[in-house]
């Protein structure tokens, strides 16, 4: 699909009749929210972004919904959305229940599995977040052997876990995890919100940009013959611009 520049008159017609207090205003965190910086335990969103947020949830709902697990995203953020999801839609806080217990014990048994598989590969970083694990080979000399060795591995994998690749790093979630898609669905009809504005750049904001009969202004970062979003950003660091301009409007 051919994405509409989000800043051309059209985009922001189209965006104008979105923007109102009954939208949820949902953001995916790495890329989105925060650029992306080599290390991967470094990325902070910016004060000018958190303050613009912080104005935002107090004439909107606004919800997070990233590939981190929760708690490190709460720190990454420095900001309390009215909603936070993890693990890439499979964790939601402990009151909205949906916390799986049996989603935890596989990724733990995967963990274990992985660990003793790779403890000889270069350059590979398991992190287990409690709901997914994720497979970092950035720093991987050999990045296509890298690659090759952690698809062997996860081939091993019981149960068959679904994988999400990403920019050097492949994501594991059991099958039966929600989505950001479902989790998109799920943080709406919670809101009792019948529209939505989502911003990601990932491979798994895909779930959101092809949700069908959900009514989703589904914009991406960066332009891309790939995304499904019809509308785009050029770069993360406009993200803020358009901030204050929803803001502006709402308030
Ligand atoms: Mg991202």
């Amino acid at each position: 699909m051919k994405s509409t520049y989000l800043f051309s008159p059209k985009g922001l017609s189209d965006m104008a009749r979105y923007v109102a207090p009954d939208t949820l205003f949902a953001f995916d965190l790495d890329g989105t929210l925060a650029p992306i910086v080599e290390d991967y335990s470094a990325v902070r969103v910016s004060e000018p972004v958190r303050a613009t947020l912080g104005r935002l949830a107090k004439v909107a709902k606004v919800a997070v919904i990233t590939g981190r697990s929760r708690q490190d995203a709460m720190a990454i953020l420095a900001f309390e959305p009215q909603l936070l999801v993890g693990n890439h839609g499979a964790e939601w806080p402990a009151q909205a229940g949906s916390l799986d217990c049996k989603t935890s014990s596989i990724c733990q048994m995967w963990h274990e599995k992985l660990l003793d598989i790779l403890s000889t590969a270069q350059g590979v970083e398991i992190e287990f977040k409690g709901d997914s694990l994720s497979l970092h080979y950035r720093k991987a000399d050999d990045v296509e052997n890298t690659l090759s060795l952690i698809d062997a591995a996860i081939g091993k994998l019981v149960p068959t876990p679904r994988r999400i690749g990403g920019k050097f790093v492949v994501n594991l979630l059991p099958m039966e995890a929600l989505t950001k898609g479902d989790a998109l669905v799920a943080a709406m009809e919670m809101f009792g919100l019948q529209r939505a504005i989502f911003i990601g750049d990932d491979v798994t904001d895909e779930e959101v940009f092809k949700l069908v009969n959900v009514d989703v202004f589904g914009i991406h970062i960066g332009k891309d013959d790939q995304t499904a979003a019809p509308y785009y950003l050029k770069r993360q660091s406009a993200l803020l611009g358009l901030l204050n301009s929803m803001v502006g409007m709402l308030e």
